[in-house]
Formats: structure tokens, C-alpha cells, sequence
């Protein structure tokens, strides 16, 4: 999923259109160059920028639900009143433009002034936070600060990252970007100056140590202490190293920062032959965008198919198949034993010789700062429905929390992008006293060249998958089901019948 420049399509909306070209409630026309939807919510019309923030997602092909329209891509949703991005990944609003009626015809001339956004009644609470700390710069953390601000908070937000740089758009990481394909200023979430203006006060490259939940504060690595109101611990994870001799060598690595995915293109440059260790979702995305690098890849995975346990057999086949058509060689059901300057040992007795190594064989959740702070454990740190852990005054959001989720009615802990950005944005109003559940419907997705995986709810186990459509022909919904329960769907370019099943979980309705 490229941002693309199109010509601006549809009618005029300046000289006026009919109600009735408002096919499906939506119409996309223009005003200038600038590509317009015009949308029917109920008895009202709504002129909208056409294009999401996040990727630049066609909104003409979303979902209207609600006095909201969601993106067909990565599913972000915006008010079309305000034109506020009121659920991630997208935090920019859009455009919104005034229409009138007159004459039977809609016209759309003037771009409205941007609204300011929902704020809280006059008076804050009297425990309102005068300062909230935030340990982790990645997508919670992330998304928590941004929504404070959001939300008007005007005490002090102070947000540590252990990385070198600030909040980044991870899952490109281990696509355009590494390809090659990106460019640098895609990268971060926000520009540089946004903290500032913000007056989020982001401390890069300054791990926390510690946390005393007693003396409500938290130590840096250097020994500084910071006091808190209230906490957010949004550690994320950690990819996993593999136990083997060689494995410390410097043309093996792994990927999770921007400084990984730097360290892989710089070791890509005159590499002949590249080994991704682990069938993953990391490790496919990091072999299709080497493969972009005209890179020989070879890929090393235990299981019989790749993303198998999470998508299933004929999902996994089809994956597999994707990639071999792109000159991808697999080496199944075997796995690296140990590695030897350039040399890679297979257990099956097998050497490779491979200029870099990739490993993505999975994360595990940074949990060492909850642990030692006493938090509730379980497989992740144990938060209840308003992501509050067992410490009052404590929140965890991302890739480390394990919460109550309602429609599958069990506790679950996801690595998902638009699920760590969510929660960060409702522990941000949890924090300010909002007693909001969080009960958005899991969902990720993932890109293998020009074929997006979207992947809906959360099944660890089904008894029957049923298959709509084509996997092979690209057209397609799976829906993993357990006692006749719809648990999850996966789709390939069905992507408003993925935004209709989302809807029916929230719902809880039949999917
Ligand atoms: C390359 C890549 C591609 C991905 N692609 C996708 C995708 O396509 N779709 C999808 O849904 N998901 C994807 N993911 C997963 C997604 O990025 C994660 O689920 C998400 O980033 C989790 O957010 P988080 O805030 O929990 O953790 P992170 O984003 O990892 O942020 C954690 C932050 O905490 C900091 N930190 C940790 N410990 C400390 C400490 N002690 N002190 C200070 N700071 C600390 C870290 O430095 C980091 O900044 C991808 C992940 C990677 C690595």
C-alpha cells in the first residue's frame, strides 16, 4: 500500500451534483484538485477530505457507521462532523468542507475552518494529574500522549523511549521502508516539532530502570528520579535471540527499531544472498522487501507452513506460494543449528552461505519493569477492563497487556499496531478519569508485495475455517470458527466485508 498521487476524479462538486448521484450514501467528486466525499449519514450530508491520514486509504470504498466513516486499509475512523481521527492508526484529521443545498443540488465550495476537538466540561476534576509519565515511545505511548493533548490535559506529560529515536511507524519497518521504497520523512509518526508544540516532553534514549509504586515515581537507567501522577507502562517487546553459536554475529540481525531495519538495508547494500530465520509475519514481510533488493532469499522455518498457527493451512499454502512466485526458496521443517563466520549450519546437514541473516522468530513482552514494580503477571501484565494493572494509578497499553476482551470473553495479549495505538488512546482518557472499557475488536494486518492479509478478532484455535471466494485469485474471506462461532475473519482485498465483520463484533452480533 503506496501513498499515491491521483488526478482528482468525479464530477465538479463547485457546479453541484444531485442527491441521487450519492450511490451507496457515498459520491466522490472534487473541488480544484482536491478529491472530496461527499457522504449521507442519516438526513445529513457530509463533505470530507477523500483520502485517510494514515496511508492515504481510498475512504470512498470504507464503511459509514455511525455519523463515522472507516478506513478500508487500516481501519482508522473519523467523525465526519469534525473530521477528527477518532480511532487510530490515523491521528490527523481531515479537511471538512461546508455543503449547501439549493435548487434539488448539493454544492461543495468552501473548506471549513478545523474544529477543535471534543473538550472536557470546564472544571477539571480536583484529582485531575498535573503530571502523567509514559514509559515506552512506540505506538502506545504514542498514541496515549497525543490523546492527552487531545483531550485538553494541561498538566505535564513526560514520555521516556530507550530508542535513539521517537515514535516511529514500526510495521513499515519490515516493508517500504526496508525495501527500499519509503522514503525517511514516511518514518516517524509526528514531525520533530510536534513534541514541542505539544509540550510532550519526549526523553529518547533514556531507558526507565525502575518504578517505585510506593513513592509514585520512576528511575532512569542514570539514576534520575521522575514523579508521577499516573502511569502508563508501554514496554512493547522484544524480538527473540536465538540460542545457537553465531547467533551474536554482526551480520545477523534482528528487527524491531528504525536502527534494526537501518542495520539490514545498510547490510543489504552488495549483498548477494540474504537467510531470514523464521517463517513470520516479520520474517515473510523482511524476505519480500529484501527480495525487492533483488537479494537471493532463503528462508529457514521449523513448521510445515508458514503463518499456519495464526491464519491456517490454506492461508498458509497460499502465502508460501506467494512468495516462492517471487524467487523466495523455503527450507521447511528444518532449522539453523548454528552459524559459522558466513556459514549457516541446518539441522538437516545442509550449509548455507548467507552475506546477512535475519531472524524473526517471534517476541516476547518486555515485562522486567512491571515485574519488578509487583504488577499482577500473567503471560503479560494483567489489566483490567479499564487497562488500569493491579496497582491503582497504573495503566498498561500494547504489546505487554493482557486485558479483558468481550467478544471472545477471554483474556487476551496481542503484538498488533492499531490495537496498542487504541489502547494507548483509552488509558489516555482512563487516566484522565474517563472510565471508558476497552472494547475494540482486535486487528492487524500484514503486506506481502502487493497483497494485503487484514485480519479481524482473535481465534487461538478453531474447529473449521470457512473459505468465501479465492485465496489464489486474491479475493477472498476466511472465517475462523469455533462451536459455529465466528472468532476472526481474514480477508485479501474484501476489505468492506473485513470493516462489516469488526462492526458485528463490536456489536455482538453474528458475523
Ligand atoms: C518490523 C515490524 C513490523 C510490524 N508490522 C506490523 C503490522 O504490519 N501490523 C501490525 O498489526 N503490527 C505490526 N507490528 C507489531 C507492532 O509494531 C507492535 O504490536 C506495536 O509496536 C506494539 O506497540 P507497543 O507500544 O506495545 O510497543 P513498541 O511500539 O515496541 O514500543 C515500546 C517502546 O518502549 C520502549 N521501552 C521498552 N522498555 C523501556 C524502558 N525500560 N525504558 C524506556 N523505554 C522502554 C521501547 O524502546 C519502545 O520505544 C510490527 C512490528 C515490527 C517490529
Amino acid at each position: 500500500m503506496t501513498q499515491e498521487q491521483t488526478s482528482p476524479g468525479g464530477p465538479d462538486l463547485t457546479r453541484g451534483v444531485s442527491p441521487a448521484e450519492l450511490i451507496e450514501d457515498k459520491l466522490l467528486g472534487h473541488v480544484g484538485d482536491q478529491e472530496i466525499l461527499l457522504v449521507r449519514a442519516g438526513a445529513e450530508i457530509f463533505a470530507v477530505d477523500a483520502h485517510c491520514t494514515h496511508y492515504h486509504g481510498p475512504l470512498a470504498d470504507g464503511l459509514v457507521v455511525d455519523g463515522s466513516i472507516r478506513c478500508p486499509w487500516h481501519h482508522a475512523c473519523f467523525d465526519l462532523r469534525t473530521g477528527e481521527a477518532t480511532r487510530a492508526p490515523a491521528f490527523s484529521p481531515l479537511s471538512c468542507w461546508r455543503v449547501e443545498q439549493r435548487d434539488g443540488k448539493i454544492f461543495v465550495q468552501v473548506k471549513l475552518e478545523p474544529k477543535t476537538q471534543s473538550k472536557p466540561s470546564a472544571k477539571p476534576p480536583a484529582d485531575t494529574p498535573k503530571r502523567i509519565v509514559i514509559v515506552g515511545s512506540g505506538a502506545a505511548g504514542f498514541a496515549a500522549a497525543e490523546m492527552l493533548r487531545r483531550q485538553d490535559f494541561g498538566g505535564q506529560i513526560v514520555m521516556f523511549g530507550e530508542e535513539a529515536d521517537g515514535p516511529v511507524d514500526r510495521p513499515n519497518l519490515s516493508k517500504d521502508y526496508l525495501a527500499g521504497s519509503a522514503p525517511e520523512d514516511w518514518i516517524p509518526l509526528k514531525p520533530e516539532n510536534f513534541y514541542a508544540e505539544a509540550d510532550i516532553d519526549l526523553r529518547v534514549n533514556t531507558g526507565i530502570a525502575k518504578i517505585d509504586p510506593q513513592a509514585h515515581h520512576v528511575v532512569t537507567a542514570t539514576g534520575e528520579t521522575v514523579s508521577y501522577d499516573r502511569l502508563l507502562l508501554a514496554t512493547g517487546a522484544e524480538p527473540v535471540r536465538l540460542p545457537i553459536p553465531g547467533a551474536g554475529l554482526p551480520h545477523v540481525h534482528t528487527l524491531r527499531s528504525l536502527a534494526d531495519s537501518r542495520a539490514i538495508i545498510n547490510a543489504a547494500q552488495g549483498a548477494r544472498r540474504a537467510l531470514v530465520i523464521g517463517a513470520s509475519f516479520i520474517g515473510l514481510e523482511t524476505a519480500a522487501a529484501l527480495r525487492a533488493r533483488d537479494i537471493e532469499v532463503h528462508v529457514v522455518a521449523p513448521e510445515k507452513r508458514p503463518m499456519e498457527r495464526v491464519l491456517g493451512p490454506q492461508m498458509g499454502d497460499f502465502v508460501r506460494a506467494l512468495h516462492e512466485e517471487h524467487g523466495v526458496i523455503f527450507h521447511l521443517e528444518d532449522t539453523v543449528v548454528s552459524i559459522d563466520g558466513r556459514n549457516a549450519t541446518l539441522k538437516s546437514g545442509g550449509v548455507m552461505e548467507a552475506d546477512v541473516v535475519v531472524v524473526g522468530v517471534g517476541v516476547r513482552p518486555r515485562l522486567a519493569l512491571a515485574e519488578g514494580a509487583g504488577l499482577a503477571l500473567d503471560r503479560g501484565v494483567v489489566v483490567d477492563t479499564h487497562l488500569e494493572t493491579s496497582v491503582s494509578g497504573i495503566y498498561a497499553a500494547g504489546d505487554i497487556a493482557r486485558w479483558p476482551d468481550p467478544y471472545s470473553g477471554e483474556s487476551i495479549r496481542v503484538e498488533h499496531w492499531v490495537v496498542a495505538e487504541r489502547q494507548g488512546q483509552a488509558a489516555a482518557r482512563n487516566m484522565l478519569g474517563q472510565r471508558e472499557v476497552f472494547d475494540a475488536v482486535p486487528f492487524f494486518w500484514s503486506q506481502h508485495y502487493d497483497v494485503p492479509i487484514n485480519y479481524v478478532g482473535h481465534a487461538e484455535q478453531w474447529d473449521e475455517i470457512v473459505v468465501d471466494g479465492d485465496i489464489n485469485a486474491r479475493d477472498c474471506l476466511l472465517r475462523y470458527k469455533h462451536k459455529g462461532r465466528t472468532l476472526a475473519v481474514a480477508s485479501i482485498y474484501r476489505d468492506v466485508a473485513s470493516l462489516q465483520a469488526e462492526l458485528a463484533m463490536e456489536q455482538g452480533a453474528a458475523v
